[in-house]
């Protein structure tokens, strides 16, 4: 879509000149701008103190070798990232992901989209995101406590419980998290909150590896509610296999639904009966394994090589949890033929603007990822309030909150696409309440 506001396209030529080839960054910005067409025209403060030419340039980037040694002695040199986008309304907070595709444009798209998803959950959080280009499948546990600590050695001089937290994503989970604790801890002399996702048995906060696959749904059902509908007697199926994934089939299907599909990297499987979730936590957390190993003890379920054609599967809502750019054009008319009723992104930014266009004008509900995933976020953010009052929530007590967080994020963003002419439109909503927080907050500390 081409921009009607002549200084926004001007801002997007800039954005696109000053970081070539980084084109997911360049998708996560153009869908921000095209949203705040109708904010800058009653705002237009926001382009006099040069409020989005800063919100799309990062505060810091942090680049840097990481040398290791793999199990047979060779030295392995990998590449590490930090970019600490925006502090506006909080310490730097985003997750590290670990992955061979990682370069940094993709954790400035992450970067970018972390800034608005935080600003959504209310809490005082900003915007970062880090990585490496590492990829822990296939090493053994002593290979990936190596990397880790020689990644921390470096991170640790940038972050800090009160300049930037960072947490899990991709390929970082609890094994990752508590290697690079243990090293920050070291290094550094000093036991504090300066990552989430932590262990239950040293600062981890009940609820938070089920957070954004529960938030997820919690948001998909409000949302549902809002058209009085709800996941009771859906089919649902569900891309991926991670903690996302997985924790979204558990509370889809204890709200009621039946989620029939699940992938990885390398194909999907089906299965008519509803998914065996204990089946597929065995195979992918205890034994690491492959999704495919799940038709060898489910006769009725199929597995089938490829990602992409989980969307020809027939299902009333869609929950895309695994990467960017997994949903394109062509899997959204499937689900679209099929009558999908809702999508909601689990993912960060899954849906090409494509399937995004398509969803929208054949009237799906559609829940865009950095409000309908923000409850990970949201609870990592309760794990440092937990942190700094060295106290701990019971299960119960956090969940509940991550429910109103996402069901506040769901109203919050319906409104603010209503006030701006765009009712219905979540992806307009979320992004402009996003914004107007740390737009408003850059204001009030003037140009820095
Ligand atoms: P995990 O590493 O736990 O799992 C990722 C899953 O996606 C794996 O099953 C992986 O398969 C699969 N996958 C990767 N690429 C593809 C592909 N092209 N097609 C199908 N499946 C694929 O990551 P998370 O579950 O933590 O993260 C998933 C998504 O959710 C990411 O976009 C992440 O940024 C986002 N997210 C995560 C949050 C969290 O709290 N963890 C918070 C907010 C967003 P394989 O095993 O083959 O690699």
């Amino acid at each position: 879509m081409a921009f009607k506001n002549q200084y926004l396209a001007d801002l997007m030529e800039t954005v696109k000149k000053r970081n070539p080839g980084e084109p997911e960054f360049h998708q996560a910005v153009t869908e921000v701008l095209e949203s705040l067409e109708p904010v800058i025209e009653k705002h237009p403060e926001y382009i006099k103190m040069g409020v989005l030419e800063s919100i799309v340039e990062p505060e810091r980037i942090i680049k840097f070798r990481v040398p290791w040694v793999d199990d047979k002695g060779n030295v392995q040199v990998n590449r590490g990232f930090r970019i600490q986008f925006n502090s506006a309304i909080g310490p730097y907070k985003g997750g590290l992901r670990f992955h061979p595709s990682v370069y940094e444009g993709i954790i400035k798209f992450l970067g970018f989209e972390q800034i608005f998803k935080n600003s959504l959950t209310g809490l005082p959080i900003g915007g970062g995101k880090g990585g490496s280009d590492f990829d822990p499948k296939g090493k053994s546990d002593m290979e990936v406590m190596r990397f880790c600590q020689s990644f921390m050695t470096e991170l640790a001089k940038h972050i800090g419980p009160d300049t930037d937290v960072p947490a899990g994503d991709i390929g970082v989970g609890g094994r990752e998290i508590g290697y690079l604790f243990g090293q920050y801890k070291r290094l550094r002399d000093e036991y504090s909150g300066v990552l989430t996702g932590k262990g239950l048995t040293y600062g981890g906060s009940l609820a938070r590896t089920e957070a954004t696959g529960y938030g997820l749904c919690y948001y998909t059902e409000e949302m549902l509610n809002d058209h009085d509908d709800s996941f009771k007697g859906k089919t649902v199926v569900i891309s991926g296999s991670g903690n996302v994934a997985i924790f979204a089939t558990q509370k889809a299907t204890a709200l009621g639904a039946k989620v029939v599909a699940l992938s990885d990297s390398n194909g999907y499987i089906h299965d008519p009966d509803g998914i065996d979730l204990d089946a597929v936590k065995e195979i992918k957390l205890v034994k690491r394994g492959r999704i495919k190993e799940y038709v060898e003890n489910h006769p009725n379920a199929t597995y089938t090589e490829g990602c992409r054609g989980i969307w020809t599967i027939p299902c009333d809502i869609a929950l895309p949890c695994a990467t960017q750019n997994e949903l394109d054009e062509e899997g959204a008319k499937a689900l679209i033929a099929h009558g999908v009723k809702a999508v909601c992104e689990g993912a960060n930014m899954p849906s090409t603007p494509e399937a995004v266009h398509a969803f929208q004008s054949a009237g799906v509900l559609f829940g865009p990822a950095k409000a309908a995933n923000a409850g990970g976020v949201a609870t990592s953010a309760l794990e440092m309030s937990q942190n700094s009052m060295r106290y701990s929530w019971s299960f119960e007590e956090v969940d509940a909150k991550l429910h109103d967080i996402m069901k506040n994020i769901y109203h919050n963003s319906a409104k603010a696409a209503k006030e701006y002419g765009m009712e219905g439109n979540l992806v307009a909503g979320a992004n402009i309440a996003g914004f107007l927080k740390v737009a408003n907050a850059m204001l009030a500390q003037g140009v820095c």
